[in-house]
């Protein structure tokens, strides 16, 4: 496996340490929650207008569109989640911890 360094520092990181030795930095592999967070929100929001827009185009405005514009909602967030992931699939960041 590739040595990985730290971005702030440049020490190398140990394989799956939580934290540089040398400026303590936080590390993160792969995404970060925050931006698979914004992802969820993204593709939440475009699946439930999209979904519901067709669905109330097609058939209507009823309760039905409402479950339909939720069920296109989770669909797109988790493709979003999904997109997130594997644009940042063997990442590794270092973050300066904030005090
Ligand atoms: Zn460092």
């Amino acid at each position: 496996m590739k040595q990985r360094i730290c971005g702030l520092c440049k020490t190398p990181l140990s394989p799956g340490a939580p934290a540089c030795m040398g400026c303590q930095g936080a590390v993160v592999y792969g995404a970060r929650l925050k931006e698979m967070q914004g992802a969820f929100v993204r593709g939440a929001a475009l699946g439930a207008t999209t979904t519901g827009a067709v669905w109330i185009s097609a058939w209507g405005i009823s309760s039905h569109a409402l479950v339909a514009a939720g069920v296109g909602a989770m669909l797109c967030a988790m493709a979003f989640i999904l997109a997130e992931r594997r644009s940042h699939a063997g990442h590794v960041r270092t973050y300066r911890r904030t005090r």
